[in-house]
């Protein structure tokens, strides 16, 4: 497909995956020597950006993010904003004000979230990458369940500007794609140290040319909980490793198990100190009644705004943050945060990547994840989240198919600022692996 008739198609694609909230208006490629399209929580000058919320609804930023701008800059051209849960708060993308993305290889079942409508883009679009946006597993997650290959590169590789905070000090915005070496290009497109955003860092050069990869650990809690399906593939790319030349070792990890409530705890402590800004003023909503005092015009507009899984967590993070609770539980997840960060710096000394299964099992029917609870679904995260919590890059492989044809991912995790080694892995499974996509 040439980039001409990918544009003139687009409306009909989205008729039939969901995948966009925003698409551009304007249909022809011009000058632009590549497509993308990025996650609707980074702000975008030409496009409505909500991310996920009816309390964004009519926000039009007058700034571009950022990564958005310096994709831009490389000669790309946005051609949409990509559905997702209400502010990244979830991992179907059902939990959106507006249109729930569909899973390119069944229709009827979730693209995973909270970046799902990148994953997606990625897959059902040809020759075009997405941009996502992680804090605990939100671009692994949907790349897994989509078949493409996603990175969250090391925190403060790419600037956070523009980006709709969930949780400052785990939010990281990565790439995903059907082509391993796009994740390697996009990355060098975005990565750098921004003036305007302090938690950007000046970092180690992105470097080219490929790492031998000579060994990978694989944590033992990291194979515990797997459906029958996601145990079997990924048995099976264990083996393949092997024969790859590279050495598999089980390893203990023992913090790996504390991490989903340390995480939740922390993320949620972020997300309701950054929620409290909306409040029907500044950005978007703002039809409420002006006569009443200012505290009943903010509870309204947010009674009325947020959804219900954002109410879950304003309470929750308010509740975790509060004198007398707090040194209980925020101050205890950040030592959990630190327990799991030096468990996989001790098991990068002797290892390339730890490996596990990116999700416990593939992507579920909508009705198999309206009859979840919310702890079912955190749950769901146990994999992902871990190396969210390190700040280290990981990154979601497709390694198989299960017997629906449903995708299923690997994650690899590497050490700080060394995502080469992430890409050359990926790079060398791909010329082996033959990556399927759904027969439209
Ligand atoms: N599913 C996790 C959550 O709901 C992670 C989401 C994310 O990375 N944005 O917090």
């Amino acid at each position: 497909m040439t980039m001409q008739s990918t544009l003139a198609s687009l409306r009909d694609t989205n008729a039939r995956y969901g995948m966009f909230h925003a698409m551009t208006e304007d249909t022809d490629a011009g000058d632009a020597k590549f497509l993308f399209s990025a996650k609707d929580n980074l702000t975008s000058m030409d496009m409505e950006t909500c991310a996920g919320s009816r309390i964004l609804e009519g926000y039009h930023p007058n700034f571009d993010a950022t990564a958005i701008a310096k994709m831009r800059a490389a000669g790309g051209k946005l051609i949409g904003k990509t559905n997702m849960d209400e502010f990244g708060f979830g991992t179907f993308s059902a939990n959106s004000a507006y249109e729930i993305p569909r899973n390119p290889f069944d229709l009827e079942r979730s693209c995973g979230g909270s970046s799902g409508g990148s994953a997606c883009a990625a897959m059902a679009i040809e020759d075009h990458v997405s941009l996502g946006v992680s804090t605990g597993g939100s671009i692994c997650c949907p790349a897994s369940f989509c078949g493409v290959y996603g990175i969250a590169p090391t925190y403060g590789r790419v600037s956070r500007y523009g980006l709709i905070d969930y949780g400052n000090s785990l939010d990281k915005i990565g790439i995903l794609s059907t082509k391993a070496g796009d994740l390697r290009k996009y990355i060098g497109v975005m990565a750098g140290r921004d003036e305007k955003d302090p938690t950007s860092c000046v970092q180690p050069e992105l470097r080219s040319g490929m790492v031998r990869v000579k060994s990978v650990a694989v944590p033992k809690d990291g194979i515990q909980g797997l459906s029958k399906d996601v145990e079997s593939t990924f048995k099976a790319s264990l083996e393949m490793l092997k024969s790859m030349g590279i050495d598999v070792e089980e390893v203990d990890m023992p913090s790996f198990k504390y991490a989903i409530p340390a995480y939740y705890v922390l993320a949620t402590s972020e997300a309701s100190t950054n929620l409290a800004r909306y409040v029907g003023m500044r950005y978007g909503m703002q039809e409420g009644d002006l006569s009443l005092k200012f505290d009943d015009y903010f509870s309204s507009i947010r009674s009325e705004g947020f959804g219900d899984e954002a109410k879950r967590r304003i309470l929750l993070g308010t509740f975790t943050r509060m004198v007398g609770y707090r040194d209980r539980y925020y101050a205890k997840a950040r030592q959990v945060r630190q327990l799991v960060i030096d468990d996989y710096k001790s098991v990068l000394k002797d290892h390339d990547l730890v490996l596990t299964p990116t999700m416990p099992f593939v992507a579920p029917r909508f009705d198999e994840i309206e009859r979840m609870t919310a702890l079912e679904s955190y749950k769901a995260d146990y994999l992902t989240v871990p190396p969210n919590l390190t700040g280290m890059p990981h990154m979601s492989v497709p390694c198989g198919y299960d017997g629906n044809g449903m995708p299923v991912g690997m994650q690899f995790v590497a050490d700080h600022w060394n995502e080469e080694v992430l890409f050359s892995m990926a790079e060398d499974w791909e010329a082996g692996f033959e990556l399927r996509r759904p027969s439209a």
